[in-house]
Parts: C-alpha cells; structure tokens; sequence
C-alpha cells in the first residue's frame, strides 16, 4: 500500500490498470513541476493579478451585533469568476501547460468548475472539453453557454440520471482514452491520489491568507465554518489551521429536506466507507453497497462522497460535520443579504447558516471565521423560485 496516498485509512488510487500510467505521471509532475519555485512564482503572479487575491477577510459589524460574536467573512466570493474554484482550475491547468498537454478536461455539475477551467484554459491557451449531465446541462444553460463563450466544448452525457456522478465517470473514461495528451483537471479534493492532496494544496491559499490576516488584525478565531460538497474550499481553509487545537474546524453539509430524510446530501452525517471516483471515503450508500441519489437545493454540494482528507478528519474529530437543510440555507441568504448587502453563494449559505446553531449555544464572546466561497449571482433564479412567495412575502 502507498502509505502517502492515504488520509488515515481514506483515499488511495482505486483506479483501472489503464490509468496508473496517468496518475503517476501527474504525481511526478506535481512533485516536480508544481514544487518549483518557478512554477509557484508564476501561479502566485496570476492569483494576484489575474483572480485578484488576496481576498479580504472583513469583519461582518452588523452580523456579529446580531448574534453577539465576531464574525469574519473569507470573501472567495470576490474572486474572478466568483468563487474559490479558480484557485485551484488555475493551478492544474498551468500545471498541464507546463507538462506539455494540448488539452484540459473537466467534470461538471452546475457549471462553476466547468466555468473555472475554460477561463483557465482560454488565459492559458489550451483546448478545454467539459463533461456535462443532459439533465444538469438543461438546468444550467447559461453556464453552458458561457463555457461555450470562453471557447470550450461541452460534451453532455446522457447516461443515468444524466448529472455530476455520470458526467465524472464519463471524464474517466476520456481521460483513459487519450491519456498520453489530456489533463484531467479534477474539481475538488476528491478522486485518487495525488487529486486530493494537490486540490487542497491549491486551495490552501485561502487557509494561508486567513491565518496572516487573523494575525494582521491581532486576533484569535475560535471557529472557522466552511461548506462541504467534495470539500475543497474547507480543506483549503482548514489546511493552514489542522495543528492548533483551539481552533475549532466545522464543515456544514447539505442536508437538502431533512438529513433523516431521503431526500440530502449529508455524507458524513449519513454515509458509510466506501469506494467511488477512484478514492475510498465515507460516501451515501444503501445497505447493498449502491450509490444513493442525492438532494440538496445547492449543485455544488449534492454529491454523494466527500473528499478522503475530510472523512479523516470526521473520524478521528479533528473538525466536526453538521447538516443544515435547504430551508435552513435560503433564511441565512437572506440574513446574509439583508445585514451586509453581500449575497452568498446557496453553498456558502450553508456554512453561515450554521451560526444559527452554534451562537446561541456559546458561553464566552468568540470569533468565528466563516469562508464564503462563492456570490449568489449564479443562484437568483433558484432562490426567486423557491417556495415562491414565501421568502419575500
Ligand atoms: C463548487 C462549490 C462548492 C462546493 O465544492 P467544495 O469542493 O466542497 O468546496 C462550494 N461553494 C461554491 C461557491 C462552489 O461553487
């Protein structure tokens, strides 16, 4: 067993023959190429002029007087593109530039990873192909069209239930085919190793900034909150803060209708060890072992396994996994919203409306961090929609 390809007993490269070529390559270069100073000089370049980093971490006033603690916010949400998928679109596809491929690949759901790595590939000059569900592709067509637009292919699966997990599998499999000239940029810190140590690796510039700008304003979190989906954008948080045990880590996941109900995507609340994408980590299964559906009013959380890294963590209680339902999720929107006149993502929403539940329950003044991933542009038709009437009225 390779021992570095596992995060306790998650992770590992559950993958076809076929492909060991590929990852061990991509593991080489990445130890290589992407260690280089040269390689870190000219990524760190294009985050700041580019992306726009460093991404401020403000002190939200009228949220904290509202539930008697200091919250911060991590604005992901100023990024280019909107969200903290750029971080990491950005570094493997100048990654595939610089061994070489003529062509990126990616998987998507609702479009942010699949939006992410065309605007990569077309700074970069490279050829990008989206994989893409039928249904998910209907869903979000403007997405679709803004791939379109930055000049990649989208090519839509129609297997399945025609969404994020088929359109994974698919990307495999077109990786496999024409491994010698593709990169497969993978979205989150998910799949086989190296995939989820170099996406955490890549989004840990969100956790770095944070950590020097907590100790640029002379203050201690207590706690710092992110959404989980695949679980990048919390790894990239928690990564620069896993050693200092005051620190209390939390990750909010889906829990669509209910997490008692069938209808979420609360992995960690609910799941159990498994294999999927290549990893072995905790993932949403029935009692014979298959796949269940998942439901979440978010794209970007409702899959069915979680990044290996995060279910390490879930079992030994390094950070701790909360579910909070759709309802939950659109009241602190509008909370958000109204308070601040910033209007998250419907993923990062999950991770604010935690303070929910954990301010009231609190027994000194803490600070809490909370990483906003995304901006809620991309959702105003969702949330317009939504139990309509019932919002706003
Ligand atoms: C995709 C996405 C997520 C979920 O992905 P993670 O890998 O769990 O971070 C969260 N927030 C936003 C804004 C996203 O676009």
């Amino acid at each position: 067993m390779n021992k570095k390809a596992y995060f306790g007993d998650f992770g590992g490269q559950f993958i076809p023959e076929t492909a060991m070529f590929a990852v061990e390559e991509l593991e080489n270069a990445y130890k290589k190429i992407a260690k280089s100073k040269e390689f870190k000089d000219e990524l760190n370049y294009l985050l700041k002029e580019y992306v726009g980093r460093p991404t401020p971490l403000y002190h939200a006033k009228n949220l904290s007087k509202y539930y008697g603690h200091e919250i911060y916010l991590k604005r992901e949400d100023l990024n280019h593109t909107g969200a903290h998928k750029i971080n990491n679109a950005l570094g493997q596809t100048l990654l595939a530039k610089k061994m070489g491929k003529k062509k990126v690949i990616a998987e998507t759901g609702a479009g942010q990873h699949g939006v992410a790595t065309a605007t990569a590939a077309a700074l970069l000059g490279l050829e990008c192909d989206v994989y893409m569900g039928e249904v998910d592709a209907k869903r979000q067509e403007l997405n679709k069209f803004r791939m379109k637009l930055l000049g990649a292919n989208v090519v839509e699966i129609k297997d399945g239930l025609k969404t994020l997990k088929e359109a994974t599998t698919a990307a495999i499999q077109a990786w496999v085919n024409e491994i010698e000239s593709v990169f497969y940029v993978i979205g989150s810190v998910v799949g086989p190793y190296p995939y989820p140590t170099m996406v955490r690796d890549f989004q840990s510039i969100i956790g770095n900034e944070t950590k020097a700008q907590l100790k640029e304003k002379g203050i201690n979190a207590d706690y710092i909150i992110a959404c989980v989906g695949g679980g990048s954008n919390a790894m990239g948080i928690f990564s620069a803060f896993l050693d200092d045990k005051n620190i209390n880590l939390i990750g909010v996941e889906a829990g669509g209708l209910g997490a008692n109900t069938p209808y979420n995507a609360a992995t960690l609340t609910n799941g159990k060890e498994g294999i999927i994408h290549g990893m072995k980590t905790i993932v949403l299964q029935d009692k014979f072992g298959r796949i269940l559906p998942v439901h979440s009013i978010s794209a970007g959380l409702d899959y069915p396994g979680v990044g290996p890294e995060h279910s390490n963590l879930f079992k030994t209680k390094r950070a701790n996994y909360y579910a909070v339902t759709d309802d939950e999720c659109i009241n602190a929107l509008k909370l958000l919203s109204q308070k601040e006149g910033i209007i998250p993502a419907i993923e990062s929403a999950h991770a604010l409306a935690y303070l929910e539940k954990l301010c009231p329950k609190l027994d000194k003044k803490s600070t809490i961090v909370v990483n906003v991933s995304g901006r809620g542009d991309k959702d105003m038709d969702t949330v317009m929609n939504y139990k309509k009437g019932r919002i706003y009225g």
